[in-house]
């Protein structure tokens, strides 16, 4: 089970063009995480220390993984995710170990290729504020995240191996985890606005623009009728706008297509809210 929690990409190949919108964010991702790996002498000669830990917040499926992915990628260092909730619901001591895992595997990943991007998503399964129910689950979730805090406190801001995480819970994080030597760089990753839809769309539409195989698309009506949906769904949408083609034997997907799919995904949406009976 240890190999599933964690994910190791030695040679990730997303890059900021496969990421709609977000300049700001990325502006300020990459000064706090990658520009202390690839100019690490610009910080010393002006005496700036780098953040220790970045976290990315914001609702799901807006770009936080591709975001981070994207920074190692400029990088060139390889990235090391763990989802927060593989951590729980292990046996006791389990977390804390695949903790201690996580940071030997980033250790030996750093001195192997100068430099390493720790992603820990989901970190709100580990980090939440302490509950007082006294139940062993949560003292359990509680030595996972001592441990994770004594990681970070034991190497250097300077050093190559840049801690991020990600949570659409900020609201719920223990205290202990937003101190200076922590996570001390809040950024969020909002919602995408309609020009951030529009370059979205664009993203996830090259392939088919590059084939030609695009035809009457109104990105304005596009944008339009996605108000309220995020990257995650934008992509959805156009993956089965390409479905719907395949299934019609089409040559060329169409605008009619892409609306029928936007439908489709905003159901789906509002089946999932349903309650499982
Ligand atoms: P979660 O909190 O659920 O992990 P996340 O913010 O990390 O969400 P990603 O994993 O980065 O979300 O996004 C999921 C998928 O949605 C991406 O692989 C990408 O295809 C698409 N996507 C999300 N945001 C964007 C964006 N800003 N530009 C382009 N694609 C996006």
């Amino acid at each position: 089970s240890r190999v599933k929690v964690m994910e190791l990409d030695t040679k990730p190949t997303i890059t900021f063009e496969d990421v709609g919108g977000l300049k700001d964010e990325i502006l300020e991702v990459r000064e706090a995480v990658e520009f202390p790996l690839t100019r690490p002498e610009s910080f010393e000669r002006f005496g700036v220390v780098p953040p220790k830990g970045v976290l990315l917040y914001g609702p799901p499926g807006t770009g936080k993984t591709l975001i981070a992915k994207a920074i190692a990628n400029n990088a060139g260092v390889p990235f090391l995710r763990m989802a927060g909730s593989e951590l729980v619901h292990k046996y006791i001591g389990e977390g804390a170990q695949l903790v201690r895992d996580l940071f030997q595997m980033a250790r030996d990943m750093a001195a192997a290729n100068g430099g390493v991007v720790v992603f820990i998503d989901e970190i709100d399964a580990v980090g939440s504020m302490r509950t007082n129910d006294g139940t062993s689950g949560s003292a359990e979730v509680q030595r996972t995240l001592m441990q994770l805090l004594a990681e970070m406190d034991g190497f250097n801001n300077r050093g190559n191996i840049r801690i991020m995480a990600a949570t659409n819970r900020p609201d719920m994080l223990d205290a202990a985890l937003l101190r200076p030597g922590r996570f001390d760089r809040l950024i969020k990753i909002p919602a995408p606005d309609a020009e951030a839809r529009m370059q979205i769309f664009r993203v996830h539409t090259r392939k088919m623009a590059e084939m030609g195989s695009l035809v009457g698309i109104d990105y304005d009506e596009l944008v339009h009728l996605t108000e309220g949906l995020t990257g995650a769904e934008i992509e959805a949408i156009c993956r089965e706008a390409g479905m719907l083609a395949i299934r019609d034997e089409a040559e060329v997907i169409d605008e009619g297509r892409f609306i029928a799919a936007i439908r489709k995904i905003r159901h789906q949406d509002k089946d999932d809210e349903r309650p499982d009976i």
